[in-house]
C-alpha cells in the first residue's frame, strides 16, 4: 500500500529557533513525519509564533515568549503576481525579515524525501490585517449596513488577493500542495451557537447583495430578518425569555423570514466558490499540486454547521480535506460549546440536559457533561469523525484528520499580552473554560491512540496540530509510536 501521509503543522518561528535540520530530525524521529504543512500567511497564534503568551514554554525552541508576535507572509514577496488587487501584496511578516520559509526548507525537505505543503491562513479576524491599506474598502456590512471589520468572500479585491497568493506561491516554489484555512461558520449559525455581537453577522455588501438578488432573494426581508434575529439572540443572552421560549420564537423566525435560511446558503455557497477558485488557479499555474482544506472544530461540535459543510460536495474540488479531530482539547471547547448554544437556541436547556441529545444528533458517545472539560473527548471520537468523513466524500479525495498534540485547553484566544481576546461572535470556538479547573492534557498514549483511531477510521493521512511551537517532545513521540506500530 502507499506510505501513510504523516503531516506536521510548523511555522517559521521554530526553524528560525531551532534550525531547519535539527527541526526535521525531529518530526522523523520522534513523530515518523513525512510531510510539512508551513503555515504562511497566517495571522493567528494558533499556528504561527511560539506558545500563547500566557502559556509555559515547551520543552524545545527558545525559552522566551514572543509577546509582540505580528505574523504576516514568511515567504519572499513577488508583487508582479497581484495585479488587479486594491490589497497589493500579501506582506512580509515583520519576524525574520529576509529569512523565506519556502527557500529554506523547501530543499532540505525534498532531500529528505517530505512533502511541503503552504498553509495559508485566511485569518479573518486578526487585528493585523486592518493595518492593510484599503482594508476598509474589502469590508463585510451588517444588518444595519454598517461595515464589519471582517474581509467579505464576495469581495472581489479580497478573492483576488487570496488567489495572488496562490498564484505566486504555486509559481514561485516547488510546493507539493496547499491547504487552505478558513475558521467562520456564517451568519445563521453565529446567531443559534451563542450570544453574537451584532458586526459577526453578515454579510450584506453590494456583491452579497447582488448574488442574492441573482437568486432572488429579498434583500430588504433578509436584513430585517436579520435584524429580529439579533434581537432575539440579545434578548436571550441577557436571560430574558420568550413567552413561547427560545426554540419556538427562533422557528418563528424562520417561518416569517425564510430569508434567514437563504442567505446562510449564499454564504456557505460564497465560501466555497473561494475553495473552488482557489482549486482551480493552482491547478492552472501547477497540475500536479495537492489542495486541500482545513475543516474547523466546530464540524464535531454544530450540527447546523455539519450541515452545511457536506463532504459529497466538498469532495468535488478537493484533493484532500483536513478535518479537525482535535480529541483532548474538544472536551473544554464542547463544553464551552454546549453552555453557549444554551444561551441561544437551547435556551430552554440546561447545558446538562442540551448535551445527551447533542451528543446523539452528532452521532457521539463521549463522557458525561461535568467530566468533559477534564476527560476531553476520546480516540474513538477521532475514528468516528474519520469514518464520517471517509463515506462522505466516496474516494474522490483523501481525508487527513487534525490530530490534537498539546493544542492549550486554557486558552483559545489569539491575544497578545496587550491586546483584547477576541469576543464571541467569530468563529464561536473562542471557547475554553476560563477557571482554575484541572483541565483534559495531551499524554503520549493519548495521542499514540488518536493516531490509531484515525488511521482505524479508514484515513489516508493524519496531520498532528496545531504548531510545533506548542508541542512537548514527549507528545510528539506518542504519534511515531502509532506510525511505528502501523508500518
Ligand atoms: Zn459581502
Amino acid at each position: 500500500m502507499t506510505e501513510r501521509f504523516v503531516a506536521i503543522q510548523v511555522g517559521a518561528v521554530s526553524f528560525v529557533d531551532e534550525g531547519v535540520s535539527p527541526v526535521l530530525d525531529i518530526f522523523q524521529e520522534r513523530g515518523g513525519v513525512n510531510a510539512l504543512f508551513l503555515a504562511t500567511p497566517t495571522w493567528t497564534r494558533g499556528t504561527g509564533g511560539r506558545q500563547l503568551p500566557d502559556l509555559p514554554l515547551p520543552d524545545h525552541g527558545l525559552q522566551e515568549h514572543d509577546f509582540d508576535w505580528v505574523g504576516g507572509n514568511y515567504a519572499t514577496v513577488h508583487p508582479e503576481f497581484y495585479g488587479g488587487t486594491m490589497l497589493g501584496a500579501a506582506g512580509r511578516a515583520p519576524e525574520h525579515p529576509g529569512w523565506d520559509i519556502f527557500a529554506e526548507v523547501l530543499p532540505e525537505a525534498k532531500a529528505r524525501g517530505m512533502k511541503s505543503i503552504a498553509w495559508i491562513e485566511e485569518s479573518s479576524y486578526a487585528p493585523e490585517l486592518r493595518r492593510y491599506p484599503n482594508f476598509p474598502k474589502c469590508l463585510e456590512v451588517d444588518a444595519w449596513g454598517r461595515p464589519a471589520p471582517r474581509f467579505c468572500f464576495n469581495n472581489p479585491d479580497y478573492r483576488t488577493w487570496h488567489l495572488s497568493i496562490v498564484e505566486d506561491y504555486a509559481k514561485s516554489y516547488d510546493l507539493d500542495g496547499l491547504a487552505w484555512c478558513s475558521e467562520r461558520p456564517g451568519p445563521l449559525n453565529l446567531l443559534m451557537q451563542g450570544p453574537v455581537q451584532p458586526s459577526g453577522v453578515t454579510c450584506f455588501c453590494p456583491h452579497c447583495q447582488k448574488i442574492a438578488r441573482d437568486r432572488g432573494i429579498d434583500v430588504r426581508r433578509a436584513q430585517e430578518g436579520h435584524r429580529k434575529a439579533i434581537d432575539w439572540n440579545s434578548r436571550l443572552a441577557s436571560g430574558d425569555r420568550p413567552r413561547d421560549g427560545a426554540f419556538v420564537s427562533f422557528w418563528r423566525l424562520l417561518l416569517e423570514y425564510p430569508e434567514l435560511l437563504a442567505w446562510q446558503t449564499l454564504w456557505t455557497d460564497s465560501q466555497r466558490q473561494l475553495y473552488r477558485d482557489i482549486y482551480g488557479v493552482a491547478k492552472a499555474c501547477k497540475p500536479e499540486i495537492q489542495v486541500g482544506w482545513h475543516v474547523y472544530h466546530n464540524i464535531s461540535f454544530s450540527p447546523f454547521y455539519r450541515a452545511d459543510q457536506d463532504y459529497a460536495e466538498l469532495s468535488r474540488f478537493s484533493d484532500f480535506i483536513k478535518v479537525v479531530n482535535y480529541d483532548n482539547c474538544a472536551g473544554p471547547r464542547f463544553h464551552t460549546w454546549v453552555e453557549n448554544i444554551c444561551r441561544s437556541l437551547f435556551a430552554d436547556a440546561t447545558p446538562a440536559e442540551a448535551y445527551p441529545l447533542l451528543l446523539k444528533l452528532l452521532q457521539l458517545d463521549e463522557a458525561a457533561y461535568e467530566e468533559l472539560p477534564s476527560t476531553g473527548f476520546s480516540a474513538d471520537y477521532v475514528r468516528r469523525e474519520t469514518e464520517r468523513a471517509v463515506e462522505g466524500v466516496e474516494g474522490r479525495c483523501h481525508i487527513y484528520p487534525g490530530i490534537d498534540l498539546d493544542i492549550p485547553t486554557r486558552h483559545q484566544g489569539s491575544a497578545r499580552r496587550d491586546k483584547p481576546v477576541d469576543a464571541l461572535g467569530t468563529t464561536g470556538i473562542s471557547g475554553g473554560v476560563s477557571n482554575d479547573a484541572e483541565l483534559a492534557q495531551c499524554t503520549r498514549d493519548g495521542v499514540k491512540a488518536a493516531v490509531l483511531a484515525a488511521f482505524t477510521g479508514g484515513a489516508q493521512g493524519v496531520v498532528l496540530s496545531r504548531k510545533y511551537s506548542e508541542m512537548r517532545l514527549d507528545i510528539l513521540s506518542g504519534a511515531g509510536a502509532a506510525v511505528r506500530e502501523l508500518s
